[in-house]
Parts: C-alpha cells; sequence; structure tokens
C-alpha cells in the first residue's frame, strides 16, 4: 500500500470534460408534480426533478473509455466483437466460464429461474429482492429469507448485515430437504438491507454447507465491488488485496452469478448471467434467443457490450471504488452529526432513512417512507425512494400487505455524477424536513398495480 491509499480522503480520480445542465424549480412548480404523480417519485417527470437520488440503476456517468468504446460497437447480428471483449472481461475479472448478455439484470433472473426452479421449490437468500423473487415466484418456487437478524434492525451497526445466518438455513435444509432447494441467492452488498455486505468468513462457510448438501449458490453480483472494498477495509487478512482480487475470490465461491451492469459495471443499460456449468450454460443458450435475443447480444446492442466490457474493469479499480464509497458515506455523515436516524452503518449505494424513526406519529399502514420520500422532493426537488410496505408488496397466499422491519427512504448516489456540494443541498433539505417532521401526515394506496406496485402506485394524502 502507497502513501496515497492510506490517506482518508476519498477525493474523485477523475475530472470533469461535459456537464448536463439542471433546471431549477420553485416549491410551487414541485408540489403540483408531486401531486400530479400521485405522491410516487417514481412517477415523476426528471425534468423536475434537482437531484435525483431515485437509484442508481443505469444513471452513472460513463467515462471517456466507455464513450470512445462506444463507437467500436460491431453491431453485427451475430458474433459481434464488443460480445467477445465482454466475455473476456468477465472472465478475467469475475472468474466465471460461460456468459450470457441479457437486456438487464432481471432478464438474467429471468432464464435462470426459469432453468433451476421448480415448482414447490424453496429458494433461500440473503434478503429478497423485489425482480429477483418474483422471477422466482413466477418459475414456482418460494423464497426464504436466511440473511442475520442483525440485518433488519437498522439500528444495529454490524459490519456484515449482508450474512447469512447459517444454522438458519441448515434448519431449512434439514426441514425442506435439500432436493427442495436448487440454489442459494446470494447477494452481495445486499440493496434491501441498505447496501450491507457479506463478509468472506461467512461467505466460505455458505459454501461449505452448500458443497456437503449438493446445493449450488447464484450470485447476484450486482454491487459485488463495492461488497469487496468492505472487506478490503473491515475485513482482518484483506487490507493487502486489492478490490479486484476479493471480486474474484467472491465469485470463485459460487457457481453462477446474474447481474445488473447498470449499478457497479458504469453503464446506463445491460446485463449477463454468468456459470460455470456447461449443462446450465446449454440451457440458458436455448431460453436466452426467446426471452431476450441471441446469446452474443441478449437484447443489447454491441456498443452496450463494449461500455460493460470497459465499465467492468474501471468498477473494480481501488481507487474508483474508494471514492465512490467515501461519497456515500461523506453524506451518510452529514445526516448523522444533525441526529437524523439513517441505516447504520453506510451502505454501500446510498443512504437509507430510518422512516418509522423520522415519522414516528405514522402507522406503517399510512406509508411513512412513501410519504417522506414525497416531502424530500417539495422541499428541495431532491428525488429519492421507498424501500418499506410499498416495495414489500403482498404475501403470495394471504394476499395481505407484507409488513417489513425496514421502512426506509432510499438516497441512492449514482456513480461519478454529483458533486460534494450536492451532497451538502441533500443533507440541509433533509434536516429542513426533519425539523417539521411534526406536521407532516400520512397516505392511502388509491391505485395498485399488479406486479412490482412501487413502480407505479398512486397516493393521496390523509
Ligand atoms: C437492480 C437490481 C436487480 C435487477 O436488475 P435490473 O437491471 O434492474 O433488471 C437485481 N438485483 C439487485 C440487487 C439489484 O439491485
Amino acid at each position: 500500500m502507497n502513501k496515497q491509499e492510506k490517506r482518508h480522503s476519498w477525493a474523485e480520480p477523475y475530472k470533469i470534460k461535459m456537464v448536463e445542465l439542471l433546471k431549477m424549480t420553485t416549491r410551487e412548480e414541485r408540489e403540483a408534480a408531486i401531486i400530479e404523480a400521485g405522491y410516487n417519485t417514481f412517477l415523476l417527470r426528471s425534468k423536475d426533478v434537482y437531484i435525483d437520488l431515485l437509484t442508481d440503476s443505469g444513471t452513472s456517468a460513463m467515462s471517456d473509455r466507455q464513450w470512445s468504446g462506444m463507437m467500436l460497437g460491431d453491431e453485427a447480428y451475430a458474433g459481434s466483437e464488443n460480445f467477445y471483449h465482454l466475455d473476456d472481461a468477465v472472465k478475467k475479472f469475475y472468474g466465471y466460464k460461460y456468459v450470457i448478455p441479457t437486456h438487464q439484470g432481471r432478464g438474467a433472473e429471468n432464464i435462470i429461474s426459469k432453468i433451476l426452479i421448480k415448482p414447490g421449490d424453496i429458494i433461500p437468500g440473503n434478503m429478497y429482492f423485489t425482480t429477483t423473487r418474483l422471477h422466482q415466484e413466477l418459475a414456482g418456487g418460494k423464497f426464504a429469507d436466511v440473511i442475520i437478524d442483525e440485518a433488519h434492525d437498522p439500528d444495529n451497526e454490524f459490519l456484515f448485515k449482508g450474512n447469512v445466518n447459517i444454522e438458519k438455513l441448515e434448519s431449512l435444509i434439514k426441514t425442506a430437504g435439500a432436493r427442495k432447494i436448487p440454489y442459494i441467492a446470494l447477494a452481495t452488498a445486499v440493496n434491501m438491507a441498505g447496501g450491507q455486505p457479506i463478509s468472506m468468513e461467512n461467505l466460505k462457510a455458505l459454501r461449505e454447507v452448500s458443497l456437503n448438501h449438493g446445493i449450488k449458490i447464484i450470485h447476484d453480483m450486482t454491487r459485488v465491488a463495492e461488497n469487496a472494498f468492505f472487506i478490503q477495509r473491515n475485513e482482518e487478512g484483506y487490507s493487502d488485496k486489492s478490490v479486484s482480487e476479493i471480486v474474484l475470490e467472491i465469485c470463485s465461491l459460487t457457481d453462477g452469478a446474474t447481474m445488473s451492469a447498470k449499478k457497479d459495471a458504469l453503464v446506463n443499460i445491460g446485463g449477463f448471467l454468468a456459470m460455470n456449468d456447461p449443462d446450465i450454460y446449454e440451457e440458458a443458450r436455448n431460453l436466452v434467443v426467446v426471452y431476450e435475443g441471441l446469446h452474443t447480444y441478449g437484447g443489447l446492442a454491441g456498443r452496450d457490450m463494449e461500455a460493460i466490457a470497459i465499465g467492468i474493469e474501471e468498477s473494480v479499480n481501488d481507487d474508483h471504488i474508494r471514492a465512490r464509497i467515501g461519497q456515500v458515506e461523506y453524506l451518510g455523515d452529514l445526516l448523522i452529526n444533525s441526529g437524523i436516524p439513517v441505516v447504520k452503518p453506510i451502505g454501500g449505494h446510498g443512504v437509507f432513512l430510518n422512516a418509522k424513526k423520522f415519522l414516528p406519529h405514522l402507522k406503517q399502514i399510512a406509508f411513512p417512507a412513501q410519504t417522506l420520500a414525497a416531502e424530500i422532493y417539495v422541499d428541495s426537488g431532491v428525488r429519492s425512494m421507498e424501500r418499506g410496505i410499498v416495495s414489500a408488496g403482498r404475501n403470495k397466499d394471504t394476499g395481505e400487505h407484507n409488513f417489513p422491519n425496514l421502512e426506509l427512504v432510499r438516497l441512492t448516489i449514482p456513480r461519478r455524477v454529483y458533486t460534494q456540494a450536492h451532497m451538502e443541498v441533500i443533507a440541509e433539505s433533509i434536516e429542513s424536513v426533519y425539523s417539521n417532521r411534526e406536521n407532516i401526515k400520512g397516505m392511502k394506496m388509491i391505485y395498485e398495480p399488479k406486479y412490482l406496485r412501487f413502480f407505479q402506485a398512486r397516493f393521496e394524502k390523509l
């Protein structure tokens, strides 16, 4: 480790070459916009947003190298040169043998769920993810949460809240039988827990269970580099390893992966399915032509595959990831210092406000996180999103709302997009909403879509 690496500064390892102008709006304009959007930040027009923290998905700034790569798009229907660059990058940086591009992460989830899951199967995982669980259910399976209890407690400061509860998993295998469990769905930097990492120690223990029972591990590797950074910083024995080496080690302990390249891999669209088993690869190649496109493009333009190949390499760079997470932690620390209730520790891709504590006078059925996201938008034009009862949807068997422990507002930070001053504007706005919190009233849902309701549901103030 050289001197530079030891310094605490997270300053960006890049400079700005092109800018995108933003519109500043008035409070009256924002009040009208949020009513028009049914108090759902997903339904706002982005032109009415000042700082967009809705998601880190597909919102990253690409580098000049990636934009140059876009010009090298080989738009052949079959055998595009860019596919081979993507294939090489996945092998080199992630270590998986076979790759199938998909239009984004859920395209890969659909294919792997269809191949591996039979009706009646159970898929244990370290917390659900919305699209992942839905594809498991559509294939006839049922998700079982085996994340450690600490992950459901926003105030618990354990450094690896993405860990799997190995005893819980073992007992599930005992009662259900290993044959009912096609694979373990393992997420790195668990999104729904607040971007919380799994430790290498826990992953190794999980691998032992997986090998003992002949159960595969399918890795949701959407934020694997962010997870690797936390291992490097916080786990014994890893401070001298590079993020890139740690990423490879994580992947080596799993059998296959689904990837939304729109997150870690620094592109605006794309994903892939990766695996080591030639038989699964064979089936995936058959299915991809039904749902995505030929196995050498999977719903992507050649230029998109080139940008992903370059983005993968940039994403596992130590300086990049330190600055990325450093910026997220900077915002988190500003909020913590102002006494705002947030999920701790601060995760990899965003800061998560604890809406139950922020608005303790609201019952969960009055949608506190949805309400808070709308209030922040009206205050400053900062767009965040709900991760609580709306996102959790309804119980597959009873049709009742799921009432998750975590009722959160996610302030997701796009990679390489905003500055330190933007982080300060965000913190000021949330402090201002916090000081007025007693006057905030809850909402009722007036329109509820059948699938993934948080995207399009509409609300009214109570
Ligand atoms: C975004 C995401 C997905 C789905 O990927 P898309 O590219 O949005 O289809 C799956 N898992 C996790 C953890 C994600 O964050």
